[in-house]
């Protein structure tokens, strides 16, 4: 490396699944970084909860402390990897305070804090970076924020959990039930022992948070976001979209739409269980993958497809950050604060329109399908197919109907109308369905 080089000191803050190896890796490839980087990177730290915790990969114990603020203090970068809201918070509002930029891969901070990280960001002309916050290894923070900076975005449908993409994978793959599904994600690692975050949609979520603020150059609060997990999603209901050519995935949908009550542009963010077509982009992220598909007016569509998750994975999406942030450095200048000069409102999601997909069993006797019929007309929501199965010894047949476009309110009406008529024995299924 030039000897000339500026040398910025760099403090991790978490020495985890993430961190151990984003500190190994300074540690290790510290020449080359700085080369990219046109500064010298000098690790001066790497805070953790307890010093003899057992590391993935070696940290010197002379650089591990428990003592985050101190570490803070004269670093020119500071990289939080410590998860959780308090002290991630206080610890990167004192980093941003005291000039250093700071780098996060902490979804469930910014999902909820973003705003104020970002104020107090631009307030001291400092930069923070969040590659690692969705999608783990996929760049797709970067081309929404720069490489489609000219562009307009119209919609982002994102498979950002690993968890119950491989959850529902291994149902569509394998037949298996959702019970036993989850089982086999608990038993390789995929979900935690306390799985609710994933499969109740909550991760989702907070990465859908954060990718539509950044599209849409709006600060979308979490309390906006749709959220629905796939603990509902049924065997059967997988097998019944595999006939009709499609699969379930639960999809994070970032759109931008005209409110149909107000007229005025807006924004829907949601996270529920979706059929797309299997020739769909998004039907080919299989296992514990993640794949974002934006759509942009210029541009067209865009797929972004890898590893969601993972402490080497996750570390590549942060060591890219560390040097974007070095660059920053050497070149001087405020950092460029988080743009929200769109400051959209967001839709209900009752004002929203869908496709849905609805399986019923229905009676086998004359005039069902008129009766049917009659039911999504008379809400208004109009029929794009319908294939019925043969009857069974029962006399009962099953009905799967597909629909055009409908709002959410005239869809739940229609499920309520026929769930009280004569002729319908159950509903079975309604999912939505995009792509
Ligand atoms: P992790 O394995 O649980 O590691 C957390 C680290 O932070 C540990 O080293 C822990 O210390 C330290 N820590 C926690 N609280 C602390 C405190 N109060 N003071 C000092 N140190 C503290 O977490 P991770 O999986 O690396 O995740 C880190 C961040 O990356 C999270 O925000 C996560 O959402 C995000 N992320 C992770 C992945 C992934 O695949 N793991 C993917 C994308 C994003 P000890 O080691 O001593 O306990």
């Amino acid at each position: 490396m030039k000897d000339h080089y500026r040398n910025l000191r760099v403090a991790v803050l978490g020495g985890g699944t993430v961190g151990a190896q984003v500190a190994n890796r300074l540690l290790n490839g510290a020449n080359e970084l700085g080369q990219r980087s046109g500064a010298g990177l000098e690790l001066i730290g790497v805070a953790v909860r307890s010093l003899d915790a057992p590391r993935s990969a070696p940290i010197p114990k002379k650089l591990l402390t428990t003592d985050a603020a101190s570490l803070i203090v004269g670093a020119d970068i500071v990289v939080e990897l410590m998860g959780g809201i308090e002290p991630a918070r206080s610890l990167i509002l004192q980093a941003l305070h005291s000039g250093a930029d700071v780098i996060t891969a902490n979804k469930a901070l910014l999902a909820e804090h973003g705003p104020e990280l970002f104020a107090a960001a631009t307030q001291v002309g400092a930069q923070l970076y969040y590659e690692a916050a969705v999608a783990a290894a996929i760049p797709i923070i970067r081309p929404l924020r720069d490489s489609l900076a000219g562009d307009h975005v119209t919609k982002i449908m994102g498979i950002v959990n690993g968890t119950t993409n491989y959850i529902l994978d291994e149902m569509d793959q394998k037949g298996l039930s959702f019970e036993h599904a989850l089982a086999e994600a608990t038993r390789l690692g995929y979900a935690e022992a306390d799985p609710t975050a994933d499969i109740e949609g909550f991760d989702a979520a907070q990465k859908a948070c954060i990718l539509s603020s950044l599209a849409f150059h709006t600060a979308v609060p979490l309390a906006n976001v749709h959220r629905e997990g796939i603990t509902g999603v049924s065997a059967s209901q997988i097998e019944a979209a595999k006939r009709s050519g499609h699969v379930i995935k639960l999809l994070a949908i970032c759109e931008r739409l005209v409110d149909p009550v107000t007229g005025l542009d807006g924004v829907s963010t949601r996270v529920h269980p979706t059929l797309i077509p299997r020739t769909h982009p998004l039907a080919a992220a299989h296992g514990a993958n993640n794949a974002v598909y934006v759509e942009a007016e210029a541009a067209g569509p865009l797929m972004f497809y890898g590893a969601g998750a993972g402490g080497l994975q996750t570390a590549s999406a942060v060591l890219g950050d560390i040097v974007s942030a070095a660059r920053r450095h050497v070149v001087g200048g405020p950092g460029v604060g988080e743009s929200t000069h769109a400051d959209l409102p967001s839709i209900p999601l009752e004002r929203v329109t869908s496709r849905r997909q609805v399986s019923l069993v229905v009676k086998d006797q004359p005039g069902v399908l008129a009766a049917i019929a009659k039911v999504f007309s008379d809400n208004g929501v109009s029929v794009e197919t319908l294939h019925q199965s043969p009857a069974g010894e029962d006399e009962t047949a099953t009905l799967v109907i597909q629909t055009h476009r409908a709002s959410e309110a005239s869809g739940q009406d229609t499920v309520v109308a026929l769930e009280k008529n004569p002729v319908v024995v159950k509903v079975t299924s309604v999912l939505r369905v995009e792509g």
